[in-house]
């Protein structure tokens, strides 16, 4: 490939991996490679080198002799190799959000944000390394106390979404190493480019061989050698409730503790004395951002139905102006979805919203630009018996409905096995603590329609996971508890 038809263009062309990476170094693949696509343009960006089963086992054997000397190194030597790594991803954001915009679509503005909040929680983490306290705790016998203390729990294996290629991996592989485990990750097939860059740079950061390895090849192939190995203590996943049960399920095998981030279907609630403005461009935010395909996307609005009308009428407005094409160009707002799958799937939620009486009120069809855009849709009067209701949308799709009451917003926002994120716009101190208190979601953002930071605790409840990341909070999915019974004194 000559220099002019590089897609990349990247400043630092050796940030561009394609092979796994294990123990410290760049392995050559056994299993079939693998196409990565831009799904803005159909084209091809090139390919990585995938892995065996066994070779995946050597990764994870890998991380296990890497364990003790890791573990035992100060936390303050393991947080300044953290430091350096989101030192080192900072200098080179502008091509890992190039690599991010090129496989993945979403805008540049927007992978460039992503890039920043996944190098905040190497610092986050790499600051939180060295208040792992434990405790000393009285006991009735006087002659007795317990050493509390917190341990890194073991090798830890990662599964990450093409969703938030770069973030979701800082995220789980920080506190982990921060905590003093040791690493293997499976990135998402449809982004690996983004995962290798990171892990190029955790090689520069000097981190040792074996803590952070990168693993590549068949999904369930790869899931069921890290539920199926004895080291592997931990299992943080974020993707589908569909895989997450399925993990779940798997990491019984060798009682594995796990983590689990999976799908939402959050309501957006508008009541009566919300700040109208803010809560139009809040929702215009949290829906379409990354073109819907995020967790944390609205996927329910609900709006008081004294403004009803004109919610409707001014977010659909909004929504049609947004600018949808290729995430390179520089007022680009909302990307094309991921896949053929992805756009099938946005097709057959709106078919079925309208057989049960839905109605468009602006978008509904693929996007002029063709491929795999779609115009930004809102539809009113789907019901709780249509897909869109129910299901998570991960698309540039949304449900506008009215509600009467505070009750009845509250009964229709919980109306769903899901419970990861969920907004509410009011000026009503009052409301702000019974309604935040009511609902039963993970994550709340009262007039402010962003609910992930390195500095708050991320998960959800019911069928959207167990566990949280970030926040001092985070780093306990990766300790273990040990009591030391300390008598004779
Ligand atoms: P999506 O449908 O949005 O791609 P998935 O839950 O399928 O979400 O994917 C999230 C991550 O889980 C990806 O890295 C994917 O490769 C991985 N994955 C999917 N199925 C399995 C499985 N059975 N075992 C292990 N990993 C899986």
């Amino acid at each position: 490939m000559t220099a002019t038809d590089d897609p990349f263009a990247l400043q630092d062309s050796s940030l561009l991996r394609r092979q796994p990476y294990i123990d410290g170094q760049w392995q050559t693949g056994d299993g079939p490679a693998l196409a990565v696509i831009n799904p803005a343009t159909g084209t091809r960006l090139g390919e990585v080198e995938t892995l065996s089963a066994q070779a995946v086992a050597r990764a994870i054997s890998a991380a296990e002799a890497a364990l003790p000397a890791w573990k035992a190194l100060p936390a303050r030597e393991r947080a300044a190799r953290l430091e350096r790594w989101q030192e080192l991803i900072l200098e080179h954001l502008d091509d890992l959000a190039r690599i991010m915009t090129l496989e993945q679509g979403k805008p540049l503005a927007e992978a460039r944000g992503e890039i920043a909040y996944g190098a905040s929680f190497a610092k986050w983490f790499a600051e939180e390394a060295v208040r792992a306290y434990g405790e000393i705790v009285p006991t009735p016998a006087r002659d007795r106390r317990v050493l509390v203390l917190r341990e890194a729990i073991g090798v830890c294996a990662a599964i990450t979404p093409w969703n938030f290629p770069s973030a979701m991996i800082v995220r789980k592989s920080a506190p982990a190493l921060a905590a003093g485990c040791t690493l293997v990750l499976k990135p998402a097939e449809t982004t690996p480019f983004s995962a290798l860059a990171l892990a190029e740079l955790a090689h520069r950061a000097a981190l040792p061989a074996g803590v952070f390895n990168v693993v590549l090849g068949e999904p369930p192939a790869i899931g069921k050698v890290f539920s199926a190995h004895p080291a592997v203590r931990k299992l943080s996943f974020t993707g589908s409730t569909r895989t997450g049960r399925i993990l779940l399920a798997q990491a019984a095998e060798q009682i594995q503790k796990v983590t689990l981030e999976l799908g939402g279907n959050a309501p957006f609630i508008v009541f009566e004395d919300a700040d109208f403005d803010a809560a139009i461009d809040g929702a215009i935010a949290a829906k379409f951002r990354n073109a819907g395909q995020v967790c944390v996307a609205v996927n329910r609005i609900f709006v008081h139905e004294s403004l009803f009308a004109r919610f409707t009428e001014r977010f659909a407005a909004r929504a049609a102006a947004l600018k949808v094409g290729h995430g390179l160009d520089p007022d680009v707002q909302v990307g094309p979805l991921i896949n053929e799958a992805a756009l099938q799937r946005i097709r057959a939620l709106l078919e079925d919203a309208e057989t049960r009486g839905a109605k468009i009120i602006t978008g509904g069809k693929s996007h002029k630009l063709g491929g795999l855009f779609f115009e930004p849709t809102v539809v009113t009067g789907a019901g709780p018996e249509a897909r869109i209701w129910r299901e998570e949308i991960f698309g540039p799709l949304v449900t506008v409905t009215s509600f009467r009451d505070e009750a009845e917003a509250l009964r229709l926002a919980n109306a769903t096995e899901y419970g990861l994120a969920s907004y509410f716009y009011t000026r009503e101190l009052g409301r702000l603590f019974r309604v935040a208190e009511a609902l039963q979601y993970g994550m709340i953002g009262v007039n402010v329609p962003f609910v992930s930071s390195e500095c708050a605790p991320f998960g959800g409840v019911k069928a959207s996971g167990i566990g949280r990341e970030g926040s001092r909070h985070g780093i306990e999915e990766y300790l273990e508890i040990k009591a030391v019974w300390v008598a004779g004194m």
